[in-house]
């Protein structure tokens, strides 16, 4: 039988995926996509961002309800929640979303093979499907985005049970007793979150001197207090020295400055890390090489070693964040169809989706001063925002850097109420080149939390008006 031959063929259908299949349809290409997860969408949408997220707004409203609530003369008495509706809420919501992928592929006449993909040769793509059957199809151009997965660790391999990963928290149907999360970057402090909100003791286990250790330490610093002030525990500078399991509880030995300690917990989280899903492709036999963390390495156009076959996503080096992934999956498909893909790496937003929650873009005052470079700091406290202050989420803060000399923008640092929505005005002026005097000058309305970017500008220039 002739095998059927496409321009490109994706693998992988997360965000990287399928945004490149889709941008690569738009632009003519008749394109396939493998996919061996039984939904589209990837770890984002059915694992990831979106579930995460889901149970971060419901937890959010219940603890806001207990907590908050009062203080605006609200009453809510037998305040409770119910943790199946709240998972059956989130499971909705990834149905539809990745629903609505299936949709565009139809739409965008991509077609879906279901199976996990390796290469045979540059060219010919094989597709093992779950039930056994296999089947080869034919490539002018390969995107590899087969992405990450949970890093285990090598003292306290996952068993699913009480050592689990982020796939198992996401998907708890009891509220654990004391969760012990070792590592206090995103998925630790954004599901250890989830957690606390809901009832439980929850202590994050960090090796480095604090929790999100590559963000600015200011806003890191800051969130460490608002987390602490909300019940969390956290322990940096603690080493993980055992863990073991009896009785469907797990011990968990830490070293932190010269003492030992000893925790026990019914559940422990392991968030320290993702790697990348760039084994069982057959690269190897084709001299695609890995660098020493195991990313797919590619130039700067994301091409292999080999002309034709590309790479994208949590599988290469770079934030392992959803949004990089997309912007090289179109930049991919652009040039793949002869267009000039490109992607601004200086411009990617970092959100952590605590409450309150971290926006970062751009270079941190440490990195700065790395740097050696001549930098002027501007900040801005949200109790001095009248937006903030009307809502009662006066915690936190906007650090702006710039350059000394040019005034240009170098980082952008905010924690506070939607940090995630208000950094897209950063990301807007680093794409423009703006300098703080033009994020300073331009006129945001009143009474907003974005007057606090206006006014972090300002003060950049020593002249910030409500401080
Ligand atoms: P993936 O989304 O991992 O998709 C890869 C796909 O390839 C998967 O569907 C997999 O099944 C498939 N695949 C793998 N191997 C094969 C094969 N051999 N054949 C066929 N298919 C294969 N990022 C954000 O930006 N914002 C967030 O809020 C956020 N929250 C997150 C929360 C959690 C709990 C986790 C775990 C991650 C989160 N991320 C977030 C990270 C984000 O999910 C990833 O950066 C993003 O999904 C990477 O996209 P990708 O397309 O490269 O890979
Ligand atoms: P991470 O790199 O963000 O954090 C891992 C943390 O674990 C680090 O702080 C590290 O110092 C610590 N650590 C490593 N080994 C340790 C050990 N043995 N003991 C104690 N601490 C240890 O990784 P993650 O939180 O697992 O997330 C994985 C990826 O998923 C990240 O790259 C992140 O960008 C992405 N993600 C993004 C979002 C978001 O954008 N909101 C949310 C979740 C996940």
């Amino acid at each position: 039988m002739a095998r059927e031959e496409f321009d490109l063929v994706v693998l992988g259908a997360g965000p990287g995926g399928y945004v490149c299949a889709i941008r690569a349809s738009q632009l003519g290409l008749k394109v396939a996509c493998v996919e061996k997860y039984p939904t589209l969408g990837g770890t984002c949408l059915n694992v990831g961002c979106i579930p995460s997220k889901a149970l971060l707004e419901s937890s959010h409203l219940y603890h806001t309800a207990q907590h908050k609530f009062a203080a605006h003369g609200i009453s809510a008495s037998s305040l409770g929640f119910d943790l199946a509706t709240m998972q059956k809420r989130k499971q909705g919501v990834v149905e539809s979303i990745t629903k609505g992928v299936e949709f565009l592929f139809k739409k965008n006449k991509i077609t879906w093979f279901r199976g996990a993909a390796s290469l045979e040769d540059r060219r010919s793509v094989v597709i093992r499907g779950a039930e056994g059957s296999q089947q080869t199809i034919l490539a002018k151009n390969i995107v590899i985005a087969t992405g990450s997965r949970p890093r285990a660790l090598a003292l306290a391999p996952f068993d699913h049970e009480l050592l689990i990963d982020s796939t198992d928290a996401i998907a708890l149907t009891t509220v654990p007793r004391h969760l012990v999360i070792v590592g206090g970057g995103v998925i630790g402090l954004e599901l250890g979150s989830v957690w606390q909100r809901l009832g439980a003791e929850v202590t994050v286990v960090e090796a480095a001197s604090s929790i999100l250790p590559s963000f600015d330490q200011s806003v890191a610093r800051e969130l460490h207090k608002q987390l602490t002030r909300q019940g969390m525990k956290i322990l940096s500078s603690a080493k993980v020295k055992a863990i073991t399991t009896k009785n469907r509880m797990a011990t968990v030995s830490i070293e932190q400055h010269e003492s030992s300690l000893v925790l026990e917990a019914d559940k422990v989280l392991l968030a320290v890390g993702r790697v990348p899903c760039s084994d069982g492709l057959g690269l190897a036999e084709l001299g695609i090489s890995l660098d020493h963390q195991q990313c797919i390495a590619v130039d700067a156009s994301w091409q292999t070693k080999v002309p034709g076959i590309y790479a994208i996503g949590d599988v290469i080096a770079g934030p392992m964040l959803a949004h990089k992934a997309e912007e090289e999956g179109v930049a991919v498909a652009e040039i793949i169809a002869g267009q000039h893909g490109h992607v601004n790496y200086r411009a990617i937003p970092s959100v952590v989706y605590t409450w309150p929650e971290v926006a970062s873009l751009g270079l941190s005052e440490q990195e700065c001063k790395a740097q050696g470079l001549g930098i002027s700091i501007g900040t801005f406290d949200f109790k001095a925002n009248g937006r903030a202050k009307a809502m009662g989420e006066e915690g936190g803060m906007v650090k702006i850097i710039a350059d000394q000399k040019t005034d240009g923008l170098l980082g952008v640092h905010i924690v506070g109420a939607f940090a995630s929505e208000l950094i897209a005005e950063a990301v807007i002026a680093f794409e423009y080149g703006a300098s703080a005097e033009d994020l300073a000058r331009a006129v945001h309305g009143h009474p907003t939390l974005s007057e606090a970017i206006k006014e972090a500008a300002l003060a950049v220039d020593k002249r910030a008006i409500h401080a």
